[in-house]
């Protein structure tokens, strides 16, 4: 891809990068990632779940071939490619009351996907359906989870409102041991793991959170007793409300829309505004979708892949905001770069396109706000990629009501401290009836990662042990040591903002190996150790190394909260070449994971490698 750019507007690079470190400054805390409180203990009440009852049930004994824990869409395709493998046996599992993952847990009002619904929701062709609009709502997505699982028969064996918590190799039989939080105890030949991208909340570690005596709820758990209204809109209950929303990311630019809409008098608490493109959501036509060929969903997800990780494609089938980003999402995810250039020349011309995308962002903030003081607050000053891209056509409008108003809490690295009666910023106290936050997640935090599933393979050996430097793997899926276990998610592996297009490939890939074991009559998956150090340094050698620019972004989980960039824990080549290196590979014996090797392991050789600390991965304080 060439990437030759000339800006069109004038600007001062020089004076930029100032503003842009002055704005990182004035929000770095000394505490970092651990500035957050995890959603458990004293604080578990923000993590139940509102939407389905308890079900009391006997626990389960029974043996079952593959356990797939998470049934979010990484569980769903892996079950679903699974069982057409030939693998009727098959167990989902998952803490919530139903499957949907992600969608499961979130329903705040106006919740959509921002990535498009004909390349995001997964497995359209096989249910024949078109979803009804461009960017889909999350309850259309929920529903298309459910189809899966019932079109797939996934619900069979099913084990909801079930959390993992230990898993043991049995090595005379070969198989894992499972332990559950409802009492279960059972062998599972092969356990998947694919729980943990956008679960469970985490919150602020203000100081006085729990002296406040009002409402307060996080996003996630969205409390439609208090607020009334849906997903839709419609919150009839706040209209005598004081309400605060805590936050300003991907989720609060949904919902603050609908509060501002509902409350008497909604008070927006902004640390760091997110970029505000523009949206331009639409229902599907019809027409089109009549015409769609089939292999239309493929092609068009394959289409979107390539654009984002820089590969060359006849035209682009998904024209969009993230399509014409693709330079600047590459500044922290995996993707082809542009060689002819040198890395002094890429830099500069990405960082003059960065520069243009951001002041035509920073302009739409004085086109739309009518305030000139608040329009000032909602500009944001960072890098594209700093932040997770934000879309919206009626969040920057909110500003202008009358009974919104925006309070920015920057030069105090948040809020200060929260009272009986409401939020403290600096010396000025908001009185509220309800704090609602918009705080965000322990974002691609597995329980294996954040330790509340603890793994112990051949020998009684910890993962979490074997991962003291990172995680291990070969090709980000398994580990030596630890065989027949299988994890989804970004680990080692290339990644794109499609995450469920990176889950269907990964789901494709575990089954397709799962399913030759299982008819060539072989019982252990397991890399060998020399495979699995060979992948760790091809991530590491090939890795893009975004260090710099992380550490002049503005703090956010993107970076360890400015504490640390997250180099060396995807593929950098990028989703494309991935693809092709796992097709090629599966072409072949699949030596690498079926042969046994009794080394134990090579731990001290990868000592000097720069992989990731999982600690400043969680973005939460352990304790
Ligand atoms: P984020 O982690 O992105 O945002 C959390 C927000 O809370 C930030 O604005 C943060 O400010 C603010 N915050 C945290 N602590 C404090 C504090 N002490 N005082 C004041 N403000 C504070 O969470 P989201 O739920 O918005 O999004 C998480 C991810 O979920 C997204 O990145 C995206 O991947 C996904 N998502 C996708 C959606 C979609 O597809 N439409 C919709 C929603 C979410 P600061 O930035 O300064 O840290």
């Amino acid at each position: 891809m060439t990437n030759t750019h000339e800006p069109t507007v004038e600007i001062d690079l020089d004076a930029l990068r100032a503003r842009y470190a002055h704005e990182r400054d004035r929000r770095l805390r000394p505490d970092g990632a651990t500035q957050y409180r995890r959603a458990a203990g004293a604080f578990g009440y923000y993590a139940d779940d509102p939407y389905t009852e308890r079900q009391e049930r006997a626990a389960v004994t029974t043996p079952i071939e593959v356990l797939v824990i998470g049934a979010g869409f990484g569980g769903l395709l892996t079950a679903t490619r699974l069982r057409q493998a030939g693998i009727r046996s098959v167990r989902l599992m998952d803490e919530a009351g139903d499957v949907g993952g992600t969608w499961y847990w979130n329903r705040y009002p106006g919740i959509h996907c921002d990535i498009e619904s004909y390349v995001y929701m997964p497995l359209l062709e096989e249910l024949g359906y078109v979803p009804a609009w461009r960017y889909a709502p999350g309850e259309e997505i929920r529903r298309h989870a459910v189809a899966i699982a019932e079109r797939f028969d996934l619900y069979r064996d099913a084990l909801f409102q079930t959390r993992a918590t230990a898993l043991t190799w049995d090595e005379d039989l070969a198989q894992w041991s499972v332990e559950t939080d409802r009492g279960d105890r059972f062998h599972a030949r092969h356990v998947v793991v694919s729980s943990g991208t956008l679960t469970h909340p985490k919150l602020p570690g203000i100081p006085g959170i729990e002296d406040f005596r009002g409402h307060t709820f996080h996003t996630s758990r969205w409390d439609y007793d208090y607020t009334g209204g849906s997903a839709d809109g419609g919150l009839t209950r706040l209209g005598d409300k004081r309400v605060a929303v805590v936050g300003t990311g991907a989720t609060g630019l949904q919902a603050i829309p609908h509060l501002a809409e509902a409350a008497g008098h909604l008070l927006v608490f902004q640390r760091t505004p997110s970029t505000v493109d523009v949206r331009d959501n639409r229902p599907t036509d019809p027409e089109w979708a009549a015409s769609l060929e089939p292999g239309w969903q493929q092609e068009r997800m394959d289409n979107f892949l390539a654009v984002l990780a820089g590969e060359p494609v006849d035209h682009s089938l998904v024209d969009d905001g993230w399509t014409r980003t693709p330079h600047l999402q590459r500044q922290i995810l995996s993707g082809a770069v542009d060689e002819s250039l040198s890395l002094e020349q890429r830099r500069l011309q990405d960082e003059l396109a960065d520069a243009e995308t951001m002041e035509r962002i920073r302009a739409r903030v004085d086109e739309i706000v009518h305030d000139p003081e608040t329009a000032e607050l909602l500009k944001p000053w960072y890098r594209y990629m700093c932040k997770r891209p934000g879309f919206s056509d009626t969040y920057l409008s909110s500003f202008n009501r009358e009974n919104v108003t925006l309070v920015d809490t920057a030069d105090h690295g948040g809020i200060t401290r929260m009272t009986e009666t409401g939020i403290v910023v600096g010396d000025t106290e908001y009185e509220v009836d309800a704090v609602i936050f918009a705080t965000g997640f322990e974002a691609g935090v597995s329980g294996v990662l954040s330790g509340t599933l603890p793994v112990s393979g051949r020998g009684g050996r910890q993962l979490l042990q074997h991962w003291q430097y990172g995680p291990r793997t070969l090709h980000g899926f398994y580990s030596h040591g630890f065989p027949n276990l299988f994890h989804l998610g970004a680990l080692q592996n290339a990644n794109s903002v499609n995450f469920v297009h990176i889950l269907q490939d990964q789901a494709e890939h575990i089954a397709a190996v799962i399913g030759r074991a299982h008819a060539e009559g072989i019982d252990v998956i397991e890399p060998t150790a020399e495979a699995e150090e060979l992948w760790c340094r091809e991530v590491v050698a090939t890795a893009n190394d975004t260090r710099a620019f992380q550490a002049e972004c503005t703090p956010g989980y993107y970076n360890g909260e400015g504490t640390r960039a997250i180099t060396g824990m995807t593929y950098s080549p990028g989703p494309v070449v991935f693809r092709r290196l796992l097709r090629e590979w599966r072409a072949g014996s699949m030596a690498d994971v079926f042969a046994r090797d009794d080394r134990t392991d090579l731990d001290g050789e990868l000592d000097d490698l720069d992989l990731y600390d999982i600690s400043e991965r969680t973005g939460v304080a352990r304790t």
